[in-house]
């Protein structure tokens, strides 16, 4: 008698431990002695429990992790320990593999009924998830679907998932890409000694002159006669605020002085980050079936594809290369004009807008507007 006729009930009555039924129902297909016909009934017993009592965001977990021997340790309080990692609940390619054998079975009321929860579930997932178990389960499941003789790819569900599982990618995964500085502005400095001693900030006369020229759109460089003491209290103040402006002690003579000259390294530097970030997205967006993902993504395909949603418009604004910007008010009251209009960092939100209403998506209708009423409608 087949060992499992033994097993199925006790899968059966534990369809809520989702990823492992899942892993478990896969390992079938790789072991010696079991014929297709089993796992098919086995399939028939066990997905109508399942897709009632799936939940896959559950099952995600911090544990702790050994920095020497990189042993994970699943402890309760883990929030106190130092070295944390975050494990997901399953691999998105055994998630692929077993709806790609769920629907090689028949099963696609079964796995519409699946597909529909894990989208519910996707605003629960950690962004975390998206690398190991999010994008990879797309990826396989977009291969089955274009494979599959029923024209699962024109069905709304699958679309559905494709739209709001990418663009909740691209949203929550990849930073927006960083607006150059529109002018020589800078942000002002807290005055650390005040603080410290009053309790409360207050600046000192140092500070204030200091502000003055951070504040000031067109100034790029200011020195200050200043006491050698007083120079640590500055230095810490910029680096405190996090201002893009370097500072240098200098004595031509008896005083001393401190030497500031505004720039752009910060903003280079959130650029390189945000370069590397976007690359890499755009090779797991190129590691798709890419017949299979236009279908899937109608319309939204290109946008997605070209990583619209966290890219600066693209619109008529003068070059962003640090040379434009070495004489920002220098090059004629037209010039100045458009440079003003480059959005600054600060309004990341409205530059995520623009960006989306210029390339004709607005990033608060369609999908998300589609998923969050299904989400109610399923809930
Ligand atoms: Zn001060």
């Amino acid at each position: 008698m087949n060992i499992l006729y033994a097993i199925v009930p006790v899968l059966v009555s534990n369809t809520e431990f989702t990823p492992f039924i899942m892993v478990f129902l896969n390992a079938l297909f790789d072991t010696p002695g079991i014929t297709e016909a089993a796992i098919r009934s086995t399939f028939q017993e066990v997905l109508p429990r399942l897709r009632v009592q799936y939940n896959l965001e559950n099952w995600s977990r911090e544990a702790a992790e050994d920095d020497i021997t990189k042993k994970i340790i699943l402890v309760p309080g883990i929030e106190y320990c130092p070295y944390t990692v975050h494990l997901s609940p399953i691999e998105g390619q055994e998630l692929a593999k077993f709806i790609s054998h769920a629907i090689h079975f028949g099963h696609y009321e079964d796995v519409i009924s699946i597909i529909r929860k894990f989208t519910n579930e996707l605003d629960y997932f950690s962004s975390e998830d998206f690398v190991p178990t999010i994008i990879p389960f797309l990826q396989g499941l977009a291969s089955t679907l274009s494979t599959d003789k029923n024209g699962l790819l024109a069905n709304s569900d699958y679309q559905k998932l494709f739209t709001y599982a990418l663009d909740s990618y691209l949203g929550r995964c990849i930073e927006k890409e960083p607006a150059p500085p529109s002018d020589w502005s800078r942000p002002k400095i807290s005055c650390l000694n005040s603080e410290r001693w009053s309790g409360y900030p207050r600046s000192c006369t140092t500070c204030d002159d200091i502000n003055k020229f951070l504040e000031d759109s067109q100034r790029t460089s200011f020195e200050l006669q200043t006491g050698k003491d007083n120079h640590r209290h500055i230095t810490s103040g910029l680096l405190e605020s996090e201002v893009d402006c370097a500072a240098k002690s200098i004595k031509p003579d008896r005083f001393w002085k401190i030497r500031l000259d505004k720039t752009t390294k910060q903003y280079e530097e959130a650029k390189r980050k945000w370069g590397a970030e976007s690359k890499a997205a755009e090779t797991h967006l190129k590691a798709f079936d890419q017949n299979a993902l236009k279908e899937l993504l109608g319309n939204n395909y290109d946008a997605i594809m070209a990583l619209k949603k966290v890219r600066l418009p693209s619109a008529p604004v003068p070059s962003a290369s640090t040379e434009a910007l070495a004489q920002p008010l220098q090059s004629g009251s037209a010039n100045v004009a458009t440079h003003m209009e480059t959005p600054s960092a600060s309004t990341q939100e409205n530059v995520g807008r623009n960006a989306a209403m210029s390339h004709g998506i607005d990033p608060t209708d369609d999908s998300e507007n589609e998923v969050a009423s299904k989400r109610q409608r399923l809930a």
